[in-house]
């Protein structure tokens, strides 16, 4: 197969996996609206592939997926891609073990980042998943880099793959876009409990060394083989 043949299959079946990533959002709730999306870089290519602005989850199909270079700019597609596409673009220019990237304004995720404040690492899943707090980034305006900034400066050093940017909604990061996905369901679910069982008073700390044993069993040994 050619080289031209070889990426167009491998952005062909990404527009799929994108699409079908979208379904997850609004199953979990994490989502309203048209607000949200999820994108995959094209591996080997300096090319992603992001959900379109201003249309409905139910409307999202292979075909309108939109593939943009890693500055933005569209590359195929009819439609406008994300407003958070350069925000996109700059996490998988600086960051080049990123696969994949999804927003979302999920509540009570949102509700810390609007405090400003990290959810501390008080549960197991907390430490299994992100590895420590979930940090919070800084106030950014969108439509230009200013986001991609924030998310890379905040998540570069972190074993977080998820970060709250301030007064705004969750940025997440992943080896694969399904990680970063699975990444954002977390961040909400972790978000919830901890905010609910603050409610009934203060949270027990977990062992930093604890923290670290369950974030490395949980990243190289737990699950399917
Ligand atoms: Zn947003």
């Amino acid at each position: 197969m050619s080289a031209a043949a070889d990426v167009e299959q491998t952005i062909a079946a990404l527009r799929q996996e994108v699409c079908a990533l979208h379904a997850q959002l609004t199953r979990y709730g994490l989502v309203v609206w048209t607000a949200g999306n999820v994108s995959a870089r094209v591996p080997g290519h300096d090319l992603l592939v992001i959900k379109p602005s201003g249309v409905d989850y139910d409307d999202l199909t292979p075909e309108n997926m939109v593939v943009c270079d890693l500055h933005g700019t569209v590359v195929q597609g009819d439609h406008a891609p994300s407003s958070d596409t350069e925000a996109q673009a700059y996490v998988y220019r600086e960051l080049p073990q990123v696969g994949g990237v999804v927003h979302t304004h999920s509540t009570y995720a949102t509700a810390w980042a609007v405090r400003g404040e990290p959810v501390p690492c008080v549960l197991t899943m907390g430490a299994d998943e992100f590895g420590g707090e979930i940090p919070v980034g800084p106030f950014a305006i969108i439509g230009d880099d200013s986001i991609g900034r924030g998310i890379v400066e905040t998540l570069r050093d972190s074993r977080s793959p998820a970060v709250l940017m301030r007064n705004h909604g969750v940025f997440t990061i992943g080896p694969t876009p399904k990680a970063a996905v699975k990444a954002a369901v977390m961040c909400e679910d972790v978000a919830r409990t901890v905010h609910i069982s603050r409610q009934l008073g203060a949270s027990l700390p977990i062992d930093p060394d604890h923290i670290d044993a369950l974030h490395d069993r949980y990243q190289n040994v737990y699950g399917q083989r």
